[in-house]
């Protein structure tokens, strides 16, 4: 049966408790400030944002996005936009045409179920495919409601509010950007990326605007692309290297 607007089903029980937010240890929360400074330069805050999707179609893309080299979601998502103009063709297609079409991300047999699940969630909960109404909410309450949903983790809810154009003050966290926080000793080594997500926001500024936070998420995840990758971080090359301790741990071995 159709729902008005307005007319929310109750939330689903989330999959698992959120974890409540740790305070910061006030040691890391300054150093995780004086990267921010360093990085900024170097990367040239404030860095323009490069989507400007309304949240629905962010939650889509950020779905696809998974795992994935940014141009080929960027080449999935645009040819899912010209097949399907309306987000409700996507809910009501067939799933392997749907499959075909995002083909070039990776686990488009996975992907494009999920997608159509998390649209019919959204469709079920709100009575419309639209996420407009999180603007209204607080960053907490609209990463709830979108954590709820089966398929929604912390990064996904993080980017649909920060990268759409609702720019609320969210802070996203990716593989780069959760591989620099490690060496950085900002987190744990047996932090993952999704419980990194509370941790790393708490280091920061409680009335950091949006921009900041994007900033922040921005610089971390250029930095790990550019300086600090995966396999040889260029540690002599890295404005952070004082104040890291895997960079000096590095130096310092023979
Ligand atoms: S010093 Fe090395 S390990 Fe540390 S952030 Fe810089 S590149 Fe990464």
């Amino acid at each position: 049966m159709p729902i008005e607007p307005g007319h929310e089903r109750p939330a689903p029980r989330p999959r698992r408790a959120r974890p409540d937010t740790p305070p910061a240890d006030p040691d890391l929360a300054a150093r995780a400030l004086e990267i921010h400074r360093r990085l900024c330069p170097v990367y040239g805050c404030p860095i323009p944002y490069f989507h400007s999707l309304d949240p629905l179609s962010e939650l889509v893309s950020s779905l696809l996005s998974h795992r994935t080299r940014n141009a080929d979601s960027g080449r999935a998502f645009k040819a899912l936009r010209a097949r399907y103009p309306d987000w409700r063709q996507v809910l009501d297609a067939d799933t392997a045409e749907i499959e075909a079409t995002i083909a070039g991300v990776t686990w488009p047999e996975l992907k494009a179920p999920r997608i159509q699940a998390v649209l019919r969630a959204v469709a079920e909960r709100r009575g419309a495919l639209d996420l407009g109404f999180l603007r209204d909410m607080t960053v907490e309450a609209a990463r709830a409601w979108l954590e709820a949903i089966p398929g929604i983790g912390p990064k996904t809810s993080a980017a649909v509010l920060s990268f759409s154009v609702l720019r609320m003050p969210a802070l996203p966290v990716d593989s780069h950007h959760h591989r620099v926080a490690q060496r950085l000793g900002l987190v744990g080594p047996r932090i993952d990326v999704g419980p990194a997500h509370p941790v790393l926001r708490a280091q920061l500024p409680a009335d950091w605007s949006a921009q900041d936070l994007y900033d922040n998420h921005e610089v971390l995840m250029l930095h790990g692309q550019q300086v600090c990758h995966h396999r040889s971080p260029a540690c002599g090359a890295c404005v952070l290297l004082d104040l890291c301790p895997t960079g000096q741990a590095r130096c310092a071995s023979p």
